[in-house]
């Protein structure tokens, strides 16, 4: 995601908009994947020497659950602000690390299809969610 300076003058307020493909981000950890475009809004104002972003973001992200390991998908938020600092000769910004930071915080340390997931039978492997099994444990 880069954004073009020429836009700017000073003070003033520009709205972006821009769907952006997960697959060029190398974002994808082991049990999450992101599994649509992450849909970036943000309203940039520039001041003397910085950029001032303040970027919606919404995804949404394919898991698979740590207690019964079927897939999910999750949708994603988040709001949050970045400042760059910019000097005469730039002309673009580029804003994907910080899109690609901020996206993987939002990952669940310990993703579940729901919260209340009641796992695998550790004995015949049964989906619990779908309902109890016959072993007495
Ligand atoms: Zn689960
Ligand atoms: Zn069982």
């Amino acid at each position: 995601v880069k954004i073009g300076l020429k836009q700017f003058g000073e003070g003033r307020k520009v709205i972006l908009t821009v769907s952006e493909d997960p697959k060029g981000l190398d974002i994808d950890v082991p049990g999450i994947t992101v599994s649509s475009p992450i849909e970036i809004n943000a309203e940039a104002t520039r001041t003397k020497d910085t950029l001032d972003i303040n970027v919606d973001m919404t995804s949404a992200i394919t898991i698979e659950c740590c207690r019964c390991l079927t897939q999910a998908q999750l949708s994603v938020a988040k709001n949050f602000r970045l400042d760059y600092p910019i000097s005469k000769h730039e002309t673009t910004i580029d804003i994907t690390d910080d899109i690609r930071q901020e996206l993987m915080l939002t990952y669940p340390l310990k993703p579940l299809c729901k919260a209340d997931c009641k796992g695998l039978c550790i004995v015949c492997g049964k989906n619990l969610n779908k309902g109890p099994c016959d072993c007495k444990i």
